[in-house]
Parts: structure tokens; sequence; C-alpha cells
């Protein structure tokens, strides 16, 4: 079997096996991406996988798993990020109202 090399943030260069590897092409190319469990501090590692390096794992032996991007992942998001507070502010609005969930599904009042 093949031996690939690869680096862990950690331990630097580590050597794998195609079966070590998952590689996921992406209809949206730039979010294709390998990982790998790291043989030696057990953490995964997910770095993002161009043409070159998807041919060249291919070539080592990784198979290929073939992942449709969602098309609402590709929308623009616009207005301002979600923040820690607005995460929180919600979370209490959800301990003090039973009927958030029906009034979030409610149609809107004319
Ligand atoms: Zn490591």
């Amino acid at each position: 079997m093949t031996t690939i090399k690869a680096s862990c943030p950690g331990c630097g260069e580590i050597e794998l096996t195609s079966d070590d590897i998952r590689l996921r092409v992406a209809s949206h190319a730039p979010l294709s991406y390998y990982q790998f469990t790291c043989p030696t501090c057990q953490e995964l590692v997910r770095k993002p996988a161009d043409d070159h390096i998807v041919s060249l794992l291919m070539s080592g032996g990784v198979r290929a798993e073939v992942w449709e991007v969602p098309a609402e992942a590709l929308e623009p998001k616009g207005g301002p990020g979600l923040t820690y507070d607005d995460l929180l502010d919600f979370v209490l609005h959800l301990g003090r109202d039973d009927m958030l969930a029906a009034r979030a599904t409610a149609p809107a009042h004319r």
C-alpha cells in the first residue's frame, strides 16, 4: 500500500496510508477537503484540497467522495453576523416564552 506523507499541526510530518485519509470533493471546488486522524496525537486534521491535491491523493489510492454543497451554503450573507449576545438573548427568550415557536411560524398580522 502506498505511503502518503502529510503534516499534523502538532506533530509535524507523519505517514499515512490511503485508507487513513478521507477525501471529499465538493461541487463547489474551494470547499473540497481531506482529513485524517493523526496517528501520533489522535487529533482530527482537516485541510483544503485544491485540484492538485485531489489528483495527488487519488493517484495514491485515496477514494474521493463527491459532496454536493447545498445551495443555501453558497448564498451571499448580508447584515451583521450573529454575536454571542444575540445568542444569549435568544436562549433567555426561549426560557421565558413557551409560545415562541408558534409565534415564529404564525403568519404575519396585516
Ligand atoms: Zn498529531
